[in-house]
This record gives structure tokens, C-alpha cells and sequence, in this order.
């Protein structure tokens, strides 16, 4: 109705002409950005598309930002608005779906991902995969340890091929909302539909498919999916963090499916991928770091890139807080709770008992056994107290590690010792010491 009353204003219509060529058409359906107009005569088709057809579209991008295009059906052929907008689809080289929402982070392209080492290859597969999706690599997978870049690469592939392609269909699921789709359209008597989205696309990326482990009604469908998709020369990319039959219950013919393919694996990324990955995340955050700071954070963080990029805010933030720029001092100040916990997870009851033992010069046996004299309780009792201080583990847990013994005695030896610390200043000189050699 906007659109009708800003011909009436515009274009210098009498109310009689208004009318006639404008008030008389009556809009049927609107999908996709594509307006269905009814016209009721074969002359109105004719006018509207020679003269008021590119006036409409600006009219309707004024009223509403949006590229409305106008489809123009007469009276009588509107049997049924699906069909209609079918018809106008495939005259457009459109599909009969509507576009889906392909669920791509936009920001996971190839300009944005960092190639090294460890993930060259599958580099390689994704591009040549983008560039011809269904002809080469049928289907790729990937698999790897988490935050190495699957995720990324992936949807890379996917916004390469809409980039090239625009009404190509891609869509991007997760296993786990795969699996949800799948047992809501059971429950709900819809797997008609439930079909008709995932087998009509050009494109399938399904994600972190280790989730199909134990899930037989779900993989029986992926199957049938993944049947009907291939068939159809439509490109299949999936990832994992583990090979196809390391996977729990994953079917035989599954497996033996995903090996038509493409694996390549994405292994953790060396010092120099690291730094560059680094500068990359910097720059695109206009973060200005010395090239010594950025050798420096990478030799720190190494296990993958999301905890990279987990760093660098915490710098940022870091930076930010304190109005100061980045030095080696902020930095090492911002990393030094993430190098703690790795610290604290790499020591354990068992390497402070061996360390411990080793101090005083008696057995890892003696330690753990029962034996009640002091030369033997001493150390003992300082090994309980530093599991507690270095470990997570709780006081039975403790216990446990000490041969089995009650968590109230490892209390008594907690408070024990902290007593005596007070004190004490030589155990306090040995407790340093045996610290740092846990610590080595
Ligand atoms: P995965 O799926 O393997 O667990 P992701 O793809 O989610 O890992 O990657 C974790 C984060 O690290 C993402 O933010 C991603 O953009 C980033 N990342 C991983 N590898 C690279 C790379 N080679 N270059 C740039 N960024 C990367
Ligand atoms: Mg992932």
C-alpha cells in the first residue's frame, strides 16, 4: 500500500489512471525478496513491464531498503503461489528453494586463514574443493585436535563458493544441530521437509561428526543424506577430531563411504605459523606489537590458535585497561595466569612424591608406605602439603596418591606443616627448593 500511494504522489497520475493501471493490482505473495503482483489484464502485464516496473523497484527500496523485484502474474494464472514463484525462479536461474540461510561466520574466509605447516594441505584440498565444488574431492574431510582451524577452513569453502556463485546453496550445521533437525522432524511428522533441506543443497558442511558416535537413527539418516547428495554430485565437507573409524560405533558403511574422499588431517601449528597467525589477528585488530613481543607470545601459547587468539584479547584488555602500550612486562603480566594453569595441570601428587623423595634421599616406597619415623613422616608430610598448594586435586585424591591413605591425615600434615613454615626458616628454604624442582 506505501508503494501504491507513492505513485499516487509521484508520478502525476489523475485519480482515473491511478486507478486503472495502479490500484487495480493486488499483491499475492512475497518470498526471497520477490514481490507476486496480479494484474488483471494481459495490456497491465505489458505496460507494467515497459514503463512502471524500474519505478516501482526504486519506489519499493525507498519504502524499504530492500531490492524488491516485482513478479508479474495475471489473473487466473495464480493457481498457486509456490508454483508461480517457481516458474519465476527458474525463469531466473533461480532455484525452487528459497534462500536458506547458510549459517557462515563471515569473517572465516582463505584471506583470513594463516597457512603453515600443519595445516598446508588441507589448505590446498579446501581451495581446490571451493573452486570446483563436487568434481575433485568427494567428500573432504577434515580431522584434527580442537581450535586448529577445521571450523575455519571449512566455512571458507563455503563462503568462496556463494562468492563466486551467489545462488549456489550452501549450508553449514553442526552434527549436533543435524542431529537435533533430525529427531525434531521425527517427533513432528516432518521429514519430508527435513529432507528437502538438507538434500537440496549444492553444498553440505557438517561439522564435528565425532557427535554421531552412538547415534544409530542419526546416522542412518546422515547416510541417506550423504547417498542422495553424492548421487547428486553435491559437495560433502565434514570434519572430526579424530579419523572416521576411531569414531565410536561410527557404521561400516559410513566409514567406508567418507574414504571415497579426501582426508587431511590439521595438526597443531609450529612457532613460526603461530607468530605469523599472531601478527595476522594484530594487524586486523590494528594492534601495534613489536615483532620480539609476538616471537615471545608464541613461544608461550603453543597448543592451537584459538587459545592464541584467547592471549592476544587478554593483552588487548590488558593494554586497554591500564592505558599502556604493549611491552614485554604487560605481556607477561597478561599471560601469567594462562602459564599457571598449565603449570598446575602438569604437576601431580606422583612427580612432587618422586621429587620430593628424591630431595630427602629416601624411596618414592618409603612415602607411600606406613612407616612412622621421622626421617621418613618429614618428607612425607612436606609432599602431601605441596600437593595440596601445586595440585587441584582434592584431600582423598591426595590421600589416595600417598597409598591409599585417609584424607584426615593429609589435613594433619596440611596444617602441619603450615604451622611449622611460619617459623621455620629452614624448611621454608627447602620447600623453595623442592618447589623449583617440581617446577623444572
Ligand atoms: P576447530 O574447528 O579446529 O576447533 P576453529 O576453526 O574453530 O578450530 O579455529 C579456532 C580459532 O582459530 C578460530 O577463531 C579461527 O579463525 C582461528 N584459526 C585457526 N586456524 C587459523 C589459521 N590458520 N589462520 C587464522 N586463524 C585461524
Ligand atoms: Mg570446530
Amino acid at each position: 500500500n506505501k508503494i501504491k500511494l507513492k505513485f499516487k504522489e509521484n508520478a502525476n497520475f489523475d485519480n482515473n489512471t491511478y486507478d486503472t493501471w495502479i490500484n487495480s493490482v493486488k499483491p499475492i505473495s512475497y518470498e526471497g525478496n520477490v514481490l507476486t503482483l496480479e494484474l488483471p489484464t494481459a495490456l497491465h502485464r505489458d505496460y507494467w513491464d515497459r514503463q512502471l516496473k524500474s519505478t516501482f523497484i526504486e519506489y519499493a527500496y525507498a519504502i524499504t531498503q530492500t531490492d524488491i523485484t516485482p513478479n508479474l502474474v495475471l489473473k487466473g494464472e495464480v493457481d498457486d503461489n509456490n508454483q508461480n514463484l517457481k516458474r519465476f525462479n527458474e525463469a531466473n536461474g533461480k532455484s525452487e528453494i528459497p534462500h536458506i540461510d547458510p549459517h557462515l561466520n563471515p569473517n572465516y574466509t582463505f584471506d583470513t586463514f594463516v597457512i603453515g605447516q600443519g595445516n598446508q594441505m588441507a589448505h590446498a584440498a579446501a581451495l581446490a574443493v571451493s573452486e570446483d565444488p563436487g568434481k575433485v574431492y568427494n567428500p573432504l574431510f577434515f580431522y584434527g585436535g580442537v581450535g586448529l582451524g577445521k571450523t575455519h577452513l571449512m566455512q571458507a569453502i563455503g563462503n568462496k563458493v556463494l562468492s563466486s556463485n551467489p545462488n549456489a546453496i550452501v549450508k553449514y550445521v553442526t552434527t549436533e544441530k543435524f542431529t537435533n533437525d533430525f529427531i525434531d522432524s521425527l517427533q513432528n511428522n516432518k521429514m519430508q521437509e527435513f529432507r528437502k533441506v538438507y538434500r537440496n543443497v549444492d553444498l553440505l558442511l557438517i561439522d564435528d561428526i565425532q557427535f554421531l558416535a552412538n547415534k544409530e537413527g542419526t546416522q542412518d539418516e546422515f547416510f541417506n543424506t550423504f547417498n542422495a547428495l553424492y548421487e547428486d554430485n553435491k559437495q560433502i565437507v565434514m570434519t572430526a577430531d579424530r579419523l572416521p573409524n576411531e569414531i565410536n560405533s561410527l557404521t561400516d558403511r559410513l566409514v567406508s563411504r567418507f574414504k571415497w574422499g579426501l582426508s587431511v588431517d590439521i595438526t597443531a601449528p609450529d612457532m613460526e605459523t603461530r607468530a605469523a597467525i599472531l601478527r595476522a589477528k594484530a594487524k586486523s585488530e590494528s594492534l601495534a606489537i613489536d615483532d620480539n613481543i609476538m616471537s615471545y607470545i608464541a613461544s608461550q601459547i603453543d597448543s592451537n590458535v584459538r587459545e592464541l587468539e584467547g592471549a592476544l584479547s587478554r593483552i588487548k584488555a590488558f593494554a586497554d585497561l591500564k592505558q599502556e602500550p604493549i611491552t614485554m612486562d604487560l605481556v607477561s603480566e597478561a599471560l601469567r595466569p594462562l602459564k599457571l594453569n598449565k603449570e598446575k595441570s602438569a604437576i601431580t601428587p606422583e612427580s612432587i612424591i618422586k621429587t620430593t623423595a628424591s630431595y630427602f634421599r629416601v624411596t618414592v616406597k618409603e612415602i607411600k608406605g606406613k612407616k612412622r619415623v621421622k626421617a621418613i613422616v618429614m618428607p612425607r608430610q612436606i609432599a602431601m602439603y605441596l600437593s595440596r598448594e601445586l595440585t587441584d586435586n582434592s584431600l582423598p585424591k591426595i590421600g589416595e596418591a600417598f597409598g591409599g591413605k585417609d584424607h584426615t591425615t593429609v589435613i594433619h600434615a596440611c596444617d602441619k606443616i603450615s604451622k611449622q613454615l611460619a617459623t621455620d626458616s629452614d624448611l621454608q628454604n627447602q620447600i623453595k627448593d623442592i618447589k623449583t624442582e617440581i617446577k623444572h
